[in-house]
C-alpha cells in the first residue's frame, strides 16, 4: 500500500516535470508583472501611460500593449513601416490620418493603420481614452516618430 502511493507520487511529480517542459503548453503573463512606462514626451503630449502586454517575437512579429491618454493627450504625427491596430478598450479617442479629417473611436472599435500611413491617435479633448495597440515589426522598427500634434491640429473640428 505505502508502495504504491509513493509510485504514484512520483509518477505525478515526473508529468508535472514534463508537462511544464512542454513549450506548448498555455502561458498566462499576470496583470502587472511588466511595470508602467511613461511616454516619452519627445512623441507623445500630454500624459499618456504605457503597459507593455507581449514583446514581438519570430511566432509573433508584432509587440502590443495597453496605452492609456489622459484628455488631450495624443501621439505625435508618425507612421508605422508594417501597419498597427489599435482596439479601443475605455473612453472616446480620435485618429487621424493626415489629409483627413479626425475620426472618433469608441470601446470595442478595432482600427487599422496601414503601412506607411502618416497618423495620429490620441483621446478626445473631453475624455480619456485607452487601447490596445498591436504594432508590427519590420527590420527592427515599429513606428517613425515626425512632430508632435500641434493644438491647432488637434483642435481642428470634422
Ligand atoms: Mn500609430
Amino acid at each position: 500500500m505505502k508502495k504504491t502511493l509513493i509510485a504514484a507520487t512520483l509518477t505525478t511529480i515526473a508529468l508535472c516535470g514534463a508537462a511544464s517542459a512542454n513549450a506548448q503548453d498555455i502561458q498566462i503573463t499576470p496583470s502587472g508583472s511588466m511595470p508602467s512606462i511613461i511616454a516619452d514626451p519627445k512623441n507623445f503630449s500630454g500624459q499618456v501611460v504605457v503597459d507593455p502586454l507581449t514583446p514581438s517575437s519570430v511566432q509573433s512579429p508584432a509587440s502590443s500593449g495597453l496605452v492609456t491618454f489622459a484628455p488631450r493627450a495624443r501621439t505625435a504625427w508618425h507612421t508605422h513601416p508594417a501597419g498597427q491596430m489599435l482596439i479601443v478598450t475605455a473612453g472616446t479617442g480620435w485618429v487621424q490620418q493626415e489629409g483627413q479629417t479626425r475620426r472618433e473611436m469608441k470601446p470595442g472599435d478595432v482600427v487599422w493603420i496601414p503601412a506607411g500611413v502618416k497618423h495620429w491617435h490620441g483621446a478626445t479633448s473631453t475624455n480619456g481614452m485607452s487601447h490596445i495597440a498591436v504594432t508590427h515589426i519590420r527590420d527592427g522598427r515599429n513606428a517613425d516618430w515626425m512632430q508632435l500634434v500641434t493644438d491647432q491640429e488637434y483642435e481642428a473640428r470634422p
